[in-house]
């Protein structure tokens, strides 16, 4: 036996017996081993297992998803983030229907999908046909620095691409799917970023890192040099009659074709005026009487730091407009509505109080 092959036993025995009992384990419908890879993209296993078992009692199958709106898609991810790939799913799987196709299994046909990478098409076509495809998340980058010592960074294509030629050559000649699964768990539960557990090692014997015992500066990662922005957005709570006003997001961000409070940001506090001039563009007629901040918050997102006010707004007087981008929607239905996730928090807590 090579050490090639060494390697791939140990990982396949590894994951035998320390394997988790995860739903998206018990099958090989690539449908659901799409959702369930799209879901992980998002969050962690503990988080992700609730919205793959909701999303696919929503929708069972590639038929049932094609069938959907946008919005009911957007309800079932709310609180994921990155909400373009949810419409990216449902996009395909209109796509797929109408062309009469099933959910593809092999990576060829997976990689002309929107939203699917290299990584996602690499995972699906080696967990449900077996194809010779190294996946290379983040617990693989660690696992096979720290074996083989990379001094590359990993977030620079020189250490990406000797990586992925490693964990190429290490695949086995079968159970590719189950193979791939094994490294990322073993990354996650065993050889961990913090405190990985090389006394009781299966693979320490092949680990160079243990062996000069430089683990914890594996893998080496370049530090990016950005600074969060902040921006303050005050939402506007108009109500009228047991009715809330909000309005879809159109900006191409990644709240896209999600809800919202009218909005108005500014660089500092909220100004009367600012107030009047967003009622003005939003209403035929109205009669401002008061507004107060019923609450302020903050939302970290990876690239900025979002102040969130909440602002009640009483008016005398509100006259809509007759086409308006405004939808007047019942308290009760609101919940109905997917948000960005900082609002649907807010709008759960104010709605019940
Ligand atoms: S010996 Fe330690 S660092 Fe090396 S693979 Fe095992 S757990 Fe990871």
């Amino acid at each position: 036996m090579t050490n090639n092959e060494m390697f791939s036993q140990l990982i396949l025995h590894w994951y035998k017996k320390n394997k988790r009992n995860l739903p998206w384990r018990k099958t090989k419908e690539p449908y659901k081993i799409w959702v369930s890879e799209i879901i992980l993209q998002q969050t962690q296993i503990s988080q992700g297992t609730n919205y793959y078992l909701n999303f696919i009692k929503t929708f069972p199958n590639l038929k049932s998803l094609s069938k959907s709106t946008e919005s009911n898609v957007l309800k079932t991810w709310e609180g994921l983030g990155y909400y373009s790939r949810a419409i990216n799913m449902l996009n395909n799987a209109k796509l797929l229907v109408k062309q009469n196709k099933t959910f593809p299994n092999n990576y060829d046909e997976l990689i002309k999908l929107k939203g699917i990478g290299e990584y996602t098409a690499s995972a699906i076509s080696s967990i449900c046909k077996n194809e010779k495809k190294a996946v290379l998340d983040g617990n693989v980058f660690r696992v096979i620095s720290r074996v083989f010592n990379i001094s590359d960074p990993i977030n620079q294509s020189r250490g990406k691409k000797k990586i992925h030629k490693i964990t190429f050559k290490l695949l086995p000649k079968k159970n590719i799917g189950d193979y791939n699964q094994a490294l990322m768990d073993f990354g996650s539960i065993h050889c961990t970023i913090k405190n990985p557990k090389c006394d009781v090692c299966p693979i320490k014997n092949m680990c160079q890192s243990f062996k000069i015992q430089n683990i914890q500066s594996r893998p080496v990662k370049l530090k990016k040099n950005t600074t969060k922005k902040t921006r303050n957005l005050n939402y506007l709570i108009i109500s009228c009659k047991q009715n809330l006003y909000i309005k879809k997001r159109l900006q191409n961000d990644i709240w896209k074709n999600l809800y919202e409070l009218p909005m108005i940001e500014t660089n500092e506090g909220i100004r009367h005026k600012l107030i009047i001039q967003s009622l003005a563009s939003l209403f035929k007629d109205f009669k401002l009487k008061d507004f107060v901040l019923i609450k302020k918050t903050q939302h970290k997102l990876s690239h900025q730091n979002l102040n969130l006010f909440f602002w009640k707004i009483t008016t005398s007087k509100l006259k809509e407009k007759k086409s308006s981008i405004l939808l007047k929607v019942p308290f009760k239905e609101v919940s109905q509505y997917p948000f960005p996730k900082p609002i649907s928090k807010y709008l759960d807590e104010y709605l019940i109080t």
